[in-house]
């Protein structure tokens, strides 16, 4: 069967190389110590920015819901699953994003999937910055528009691209708001002009910047006062916000498209009510939450110093969302093997998720952290560094 000889040749060569992906089972992922295959270990591999994954009022409003409205929607939302619930969690996603109309999707990359690939027609155009999440480019070839990616955070380039292609075509600008495995910010005042000059639409993925920035963690784009001039803003209820799902906000006109030509809007079943309720709680609760924002921040701010005091090179991290450079694979994955054995957790990221011999550590630091833990998680990363000769 020429299949799985195939098959199974390609897997022995993704392990050969350090590329194949094994599940291990994970519990308590939602607090500051998690455990891996029974052991206890820091947990600085999550998306939990602010706790909210382990929030005892979320887990009541979940729980209300589901004794409420039960377990499933039942259908599609365009079939009978637009329970009340959704009119509850979109009006407060518009008060809170003060934007003109909002759509709460299925997830992030069904979001990005079903935003680029409804908008961007075949003869269209779509600018992305090389660094974007993976959903971006799966949206932008299933719309079958012209995918130009431009170096990472380089205007300069997207500029040339954009000179090359007729004013009148329609053309979509597209990046994440903070990096998702650097860490660093995209250039939106720089983006905001291009977008104007060049007659584009400019759409940013907030997946890591809501709920973290902001005056009531509106996003980055927010944070900057630029949310009025950026056409389509997406982001997640999955990481800073705690549950799951994720939210598109823009003019109506926008808004309406989606609802019409949005497959995944319109093929999937609509989300359960307690991810509706925990939403909508996690929307009142983000706006309130300033002391736990600015923990974050500090978090973030002490472990990046601290990590590049010892040397390492944390790229252009700027947010809560702190890489080392370890370069290549093999020492990469004897790295993270390493962090396991003295009780930490950050995932190895390596190609094709990042470039050729940038292969990383990616820690993520939460409110929930006390220094101590990071201070214990330091030293300890200071010692396998030095042991690996990957700082002196
Ligand atoms: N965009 C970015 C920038 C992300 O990091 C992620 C999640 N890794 C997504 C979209 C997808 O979001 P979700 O996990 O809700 O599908």
């Amino acid at each position: 069967m020429y299949w799985e000889e195939d098959i199974k040749r390609e897997l022995a060569y993704l392990d050969e190389i350090f590329q194949k992906r094994h599940l291990v089972t994970t519990e308590f992922a939602e607090q500051p110590w998690l455990t891996v295959n029974g052991h206890k270990m820091l947990n600085l591999a999550s998306n939990n920015y602010l706790g909210y994954a382990g929030d005892k009022g979320l887990k009541k409003a979940m729980s209300d819901a589901v004794m409420t409205y039960g377990i499933g929607a039942a259908a599609s939302r365009l079939i009978v699953g637009n329970h009340s619930l959704y009119e509850k969690a979109e009006k407060a996603l518009v008060n809170w994003k003060k934007a003109e109309a909002g759509l709460i999707i299925n997830s992030g990359y069904n979001a990005n999937l079903g935003i680029i690939s409804a908008l961007v027609p075949r003869n269209g155009f779509i600018f992305s910055d090389k660094l974007n999440h993976a959903s971006i480019i799966d949206g932008a070839l299933l719309s079958r528009a012209k995918l130009q990616r431009y170096r990472h955070n380089d205007m300069n380039h997207l500029e040339n691209l954009l000179k090359k292609v007729p004013f009148e075509s329609r053309k979509l600008i597209v990046t994440d708001t903070v990096f998702s495995m650097d860490g660093d910010f995209a250039k939106l005042k720089e983006l905001v002009k291009l977008k104007e000059q060049y007659n584009a639409l400019l759409m940013v993925d907030e997946a890591h910047a809501s709920g973290v920035y902001g005056k009531n963690g509106e996003g980055y784009a927010h944070f900057l006062d630029l949310q009025d001039k950026i056409d389509i803003q997406m982001g997640t209820f999955s990481k800073a916000l705690g549950s799951f799902g994720a939210y598109v906000t823009g003019k109506q006109w926008l808004i309406d498209y989606f609802k019409n030509r949005m497959r995944g809007f319109i093929y999937s079943t609509a989300l359960p009510p307690a991810i509706l309720g925990a939403i909508t709680a996690a929307i009142e609760k983000v706006q309130q939450d300033t002391e736990r924002r600015a923990l974050l921040q500090q978090h973030a701010l002490f472990f990046r110093k601290a990590l590049t005091y010892e040397g390492f090179n944390t790229c252009k991290s700027q947010s809560q969302i702190i890489p080392i450079l370890t370069g290549e694979n093999k020492r990469t994955m004897q790295f993270a093997e390493r962090l396991q054995k003295e009780g930490i957790a950050a995932i190895a990221v390596r190609p094709p998720t990042v470039p050729e011999n940038k292969a990383r550590i990616r820690f993520t630091v939460t409110a929930d952290h006390t220094r101590e833990d990071l201070d214990w998680a330091i030293k300890r990363i200071s010692l396998i560094g030095k042991e690996m000769s990957v700082i002196q």
